[in-house]
């Protein structure tokens, strides 16, 4: 299975970053390597000294696909999660400097905690999912998906062009502003809408 994520897909997180509002969806991958489960601890790695969190809603893929069209985009999935993109903030700002790919910032090990995902069908809209994150128990990050430049279908789309989707694939739709940086002893807590789906300690 692979790991592909947008970036930028939030007006104001692109612009915390002061990054460019995008014409089409940015997107790049993880390898399943990245990935932690069952509310397993990050360990701060020592190539970096400044980790982000960034809290996305997760798309799982149920099925195959290529060039999918707009009208059947919402068959690919029926199953949500909390995901972080864990970012090395510091690298991947001197790689987009040297105008060099982002993979070592953003693919490492342990870069991906991802929480359980629960069916779509538990919501009414899927242009109105709020979910949330919380560091030391205070909320850090507020998003919902009514907020996401390119929606969930469209994203679909945008990467089948390209890249060959498979059942299992996770797709990292985008954060919202308010990303900032971890620090060993934290903890971060997930939420889609009030359920709290997502625990990782620092280590
Ligand atoms: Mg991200």
């Amino acid at each position: 299975m692979k790991i592909i994520c947008i970036g930028r897909n939030y007006v104001e997180h692109a612009r915390e970053l002061n990054n460019q509002i995008p014409e089409e969806p940015v997107f790049f991958l993880k390898p399943d390597t990245a990935i932690i489960i069952r509310n397993r601890p990050f360990f701060y790695p020592d190539f970096s000294s400044k980790i982000d969190y960034e809290v996305e809603l997760v798309l799982k893929i149920k099925k195959n696909g290529r060039h999918i069209l707009p009208e059947f985009a919402h068959t690919y999935y029926d199953e949500i999660g909390i995901g972080i993109d864990f970012t090395a903030r510091d690298m991947q700002e001197s790689l987009k400097t040297k105008g060099l790919p982002w993979e070592k910032a953003k693919a490492f090990d342990g870069s991906a905690p991802i929480s359980s995902f629960v069916n779509i069908s538990k919501f009414n809209d899927l242009n109105d999912i709020p979910f949330s994150l919380r560091k030391n128990g205070e909320t850090v990050q507020l998003g919902n998906s009514g907020l996401m430049i390119f929606d969930f279908n469209t994203i679909l789309v945008h990467i089948s062009k390209y890249i060959t989707i498979k059942m299992g694939d996770l797709i990292f739709t985008g954060t919202p502003a308010g990303v900032g940086p971890v620090a060993i002893g934290d903890r971060l807590e997930g939420f889609l809408g009030e359920e709290k789906m997502l625990k990782v300690d620092i280590k």
